[in-house]
């Protein structure tokens, strides 16, 4: 059986698209066979696995209206993950599926025509919740909620979660809200930890551990179109190896997911 995760949160910058990458590169070196979906006409996912959108042929765009199947838009990666890619054209896709009935199921459905060929499949949302998003929210079993640990992080997170409270009413009761995952994380402040435990009283949502560190391997690694996972060992790597073994053993177990404790 796949499992369908969806990275989400309308506000930009707060590394949806790192961890997407990340995390699906780490899945990946535990052996899981890993697609990951860009769901953003910006294509930052794309680029940062190493395909320039600008050149790229058929994308998701056309198999969200219908012009190509989901399979023949898949692209190699470096990374030994799959890569469902997007371009500019996706910026239209949202208007082109507001004309159509079952708009939100879209990408639910392209996906149900892959036959379990992947273990996970994870979802980079656009920083909007728009139709795009909804499509990345119905497809999923759970979707995780990137925060970067920065004040005012949690403006917006009672909208995106009331957006996932609707979307298991109406388009995809099974939905589970996996948690939210601390970016950007400076572990010498209290700051980040301060942001954390806001957000944890906030909101019934467990955040979940390892939080990610800041630092300056992510924006190198994505300007040379790898992942932190492909370079000499850090910290930021070793974050997401962590977080994918215990979602493996979440997964394939039912084990519990650790939470953060902003007072360890
Ligand atoms: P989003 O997809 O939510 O807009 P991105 O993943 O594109 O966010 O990340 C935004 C910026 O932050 C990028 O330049 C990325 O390289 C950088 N970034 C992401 N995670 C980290 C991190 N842990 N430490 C430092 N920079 C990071
Ligand atoms: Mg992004």
């Amino acid at each position: 059986m796949t499992t369908v995760l969806a990275v989400a949160n309308q506000k930009g910058g707060v590394a949806k698209t790192t961890t997407v990458a990340s995390l699906g590169a780490a899945l990946a070196g535990l052996g899981r066979k890993v697609l990951v979906v860009d769901l953003d006409p910006q294509g930052c996912l794309t680029f940062s696995l190493g395909h320039n959108p600008d050149r790229v042929e058929s994308s998701v765009h056309e198999v969200l209206t219908g012009e190509a199947a989901l399979r023949e838009v898949i692209l190699d990666t470096e990374e030994g993950i799959s890569l469902v890619p997007a371009t500019i054209d996706l910026a239209g896709a949202e208007a082109m599926l507001l004309m159509r009935p079952g708009r939100e199921f879209a990408l639910k459905r392209a996906l149900a025509t892959l036959d379990n060929d992947y273990d996970i499949v994870l979802i980079d949302c656009p920083p909007s919740l728009g139709v795009l998003t909804l499509n990345g929210l119905t497809a999923a079993d759970s979707v995780l909620v990137p925060l970067q640990c920065e004040t005012l992080a949690h403006r917006g997170v009672g909208q995106l979660l009331r957006t996932v409270g609707e979307v298991q009413q109406i388009t995809n009761p099974d939905l589970r809200l996996l948690g939210a995952l601390p970016t950007l994380y400076d572990a010498r402040t209290t700051h980040s930890r301060d942001v954390i435990s806001d957000v944890a009283d906030r909101y019934e949502m467990p955040v979940l551990a390892p939080p990610i560190p800041r630092t300056v391997r992510f924006a190198e690694a994505s300007a040379s179109g790898a992942t932190v996972l492909a370079g000499r060992r850090n910290k930021g790597a070793l974050a997401y190896r962590e977080l994918a073994e215990q979602l493996v053993a979440h997964w394939d177990t039912g084990a519990d997911l650790v939470t953060f404790s902003p007072t360890a």
